[in-house]
């Protein structure tokens, strides 16, 4: 099982469009350290599903029958706008298993084109995708959003974005399961009040102290984040990693 993190930027991504911060200006002038859409392709015997969908560039990344489907966190701009591009496609059909949200993303349910939304996740449902297994866990935030805990091949990875915190139902799941890997939403350095909507660093830190997986891995990085991180990532525990763009897990 092979977890491959394509962008790892909170919403305004980095670096952030017309900012002048020392994290903005680093990532202008390497590449390397620019954050697209948090999204990730996790791939396990011949299954490959995209995980999030707001990279705008889909339709290249992806030929046609090359994912098995998209697991959807929720419809969030930032984590669903390649699919406004990606569903006038033809000739295949791409099955998208996500949270039950009235709403979904602009016009996306009244025209969904190739992109099949008949099959949402309960809160807590497990399926089977040949040896991969993805059970959906409900997450704190503004909108109805899923986490997806991926386990195949004898590994456990928690892939937890946008949350604030963790509901006690998902908390004690996830506590009773074996975890390689933790990825988890860390939007903020840490907030002098309790942050809304996505983890501060103080939060995010405490999700995995009560996880305790063997690796942990914060996404959804902001640059405020990543400005704060130029001084103090060599304060962090040992088994907490950066994302970064392309990293595999
Ligand atoms: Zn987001
Ligand atoms: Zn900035
Ligand atoms: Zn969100």
């Amino acid at each position: 099982m092979r977890l491959t993190l394509l962008g790892t930027a909170d919403a305004r991504q980095v670096p952030v469009y017309g900012c002048q911060c020392p994290a903005c200006l680093a990532a202008m002038a390497d590449h390397r350290l620019r954050r697209l859409p948090c999204s990730a392709l996790i791939e396990c015997g011949d299954q490959r599903w995209l995980i999030d969908s707001g990279l705008t560039d889909l339709a290249e990344r992806f030929p046609p029958r090359t994912l098995s489907g998209i697991l959807q966190t929720h419809y969030h701009a930032d984590h669903a706008q390649g699919l406004l591009h990606l569903r006038w496609g033809q000739g295949l059909i791409i099955p998208i298993h996500g949270p039950k949200d009235p709403e979904g993303l602009s016009d996306l349910y009244k025209h969904p084109g190739i992109l099949d939304f008949s099959q949402p996740f309960d809160a807590f449902e497990t399926r089977e995708f040949g040896s991969l297994t993805v059970t959906a866990l409900p997450l704190l935030h503004s909108k109805p959003t899923l986490g997806y805990l991926l386990q195949g091949e004898g590994r456990g990875v928690a892939y937890l974005t946008d949350t604030v915190g963790l509901p006690d139902a998902t908390r004690d799941y996830l506590q009773r399961q074996p975890l390689d890997v933790l990825v988890l939403d860390c939007s903020m350095p840490p907030q002098p009040q309790a942050p809304r909507n996505h983890n501060d660093l103080n939060l995010a830190l405490e999700i995995i102290e009560q996880l305790q997986p063997g690796k942990a891995v914060l996404t959804h990085i902001g640059h405020t984040l990543d400005a704060w991180l130029m001084e103090h990532e060599d304060e962090l525990p040992e088994q907490v990693v950066i994302a970064r763009d392309g990293m595999q897990v």
